[in-house]
């Protein structure tokens, strides 16, 4: 469905379009992954309409920033960070139009044009009328939307990299402490309030700090609020986690880090050397309450590729 001018207030096309956002189509991998192309491309043109008032862009301007995001966010495989599938395949979801199909040259085959063919011949895409007049008009809806895209397809950990990255000016308001209180209450007992990586296990006064309630399948993918689908993780080592460093191996819950995770401190090396060596998650006493082995954020094989750079969690780091 299209989003069209039409006799809509600028209300009905606000809410329209949230929608569409919601329904949006997104690619998922046989193993479940989905892929984050389009949400990134949608975060991408929000900023330029909130910093350069331009809801529309041509290929060229916004090819290389969206290669380098999908890169960073997304799954790694080096064929699959292409720009032009969302920047083409998001006409379907109602809001989206690409100017200058008539001339393009088409893949063999394919449904997509050539890529060469978007760049030669300036091919420009961007938010349809009337959504780009709204957003234009409307600070508000830029936000709006931008949350529900960040909802829909990222972790709360990843929300304030995701936003930097693509240019945005949004005060985030997180709320998986309050809608999630019983899950953390539930996952810090069970744990003792330690992270189940590095052990640690600050408070302050009674209260335990810098420990979080991670979630193995995220919460935007359909993960639930229960015990065996979380861990306790300190900020950081949630942070890793939620960004494809390291996975728990579901069999034997031995920590397994990615090839490509480096640095020079001896936190960074303390993590690598504890997965060299064999080291396993501390998991709670009880047997019951430990990561269930059927969720797809922890790698069913020791022999599992994890991914090689960070970002949203892929088939291979995080669903195994
Ligand atoms: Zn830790």
């Amino acid at each position: 469905m299209t989003i069209d001018a039409g006799p809509s207030s600028g209300d009905e096309v606000a809410s329209s379009f949230l929608s569409a956002l919601d329904r949006m189509g997104i690619y998922v991998s046989p193993s479940g992954h989905r892929a984050v192309h389009k949400p990134l491309l949608v975060l991408l043109m929000l900023a330029r309409v909130q910093q350069l008032r331009r809801v529309r862009a041509s290929f060229d301007e916004i090819e290389e920033p969206l290669e380098h995001l999908i890169a960073e966010f997304g799954r790694t495989s080096a064929t699959r960070h292409r720009a032009h599938y969302p920047f083409w395949y998001l006409k379907s979801d109602g809001f989206w139009t690409v100017d200058s199909d008539d001339a393009l040259d088409f893949r063999e085959g394919k449904s997509e044009p050539k890529v060469t063919a978007l760049r030669k011949l300036g091919v420009t895409g961007g938010f349809s009328e009337p959504v780009g007049s709204r957003l234009l008009s409307d600070d508000g809806l830029i936000r709006d939307a931008a949350m529900r895209v960040l909802r829909n397809a990222f972790p709360e950990t990843r929300y304030l990299d995701v936003i930097n990255a693509v240019g945005l000016q949004l005060s985030v308001e997180l709320a998986a402490t309050r809608r999630d209180s019983a899950f953390r209450r539930e996952v810090l007992r069970a744990y003792n309030a330690r992270c189940g990586v590095c052990g640690y296990s600050g408070r302050l006064g009674l209260q335990p700090v810098g420990i979080e309630a991670a979630h193995i399948r995220w919460v935007c993918f359909g993960g639930p609020n229960e015990l065996p689908n979380g861990i306790a993780l300190c900020s950081l080592h949630h942070k890793l986690f939620d960004a494809g460093v390291f996975t728990v191996s579901s069999s034997n819950r031995r920590l397994l880090v990615s090839p490509h995770f480096d640095g020079a401190d001896p936190v960074t090396a303390w993590l690598v050397n504890a997965a060299a060596s064999k080291g396993c998650l501390i998991a709670p006493l009880r047997v019951h309450e430990h990561p269930g082995e059927s969720f797809p954020g922890l790698a069913r094989k020791r022999s599992v590729r994890l991914r090689s750079s960070v970002g949203t969690p892929t088939e291979a780091a995080r669903e195994g």
